[in-house]
């Protein structure tokens, strides 16, 4: 899975580091940052 910088359109980069359940995006263009929250799948 994948996120696109919603301003440059490129995909961003995951962080290894997560925390509180959520991933951690970084565009490598403009460093924008975005959280994904991981779901549980039962
Ligand atoms: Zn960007």
């Amino acid at each position: 899975m994948t996120m696109k910088c919603p301003c440059c359109k490129i995909a961003m980069k995951e962080l290894k580091r997560t925390f509180h359940k959520k991933r951690k995006w970084v565009c490598p263009k403009c460093g924008k940052v975005r959280f994904q929250i991981i779901k549980k799948r039962d």
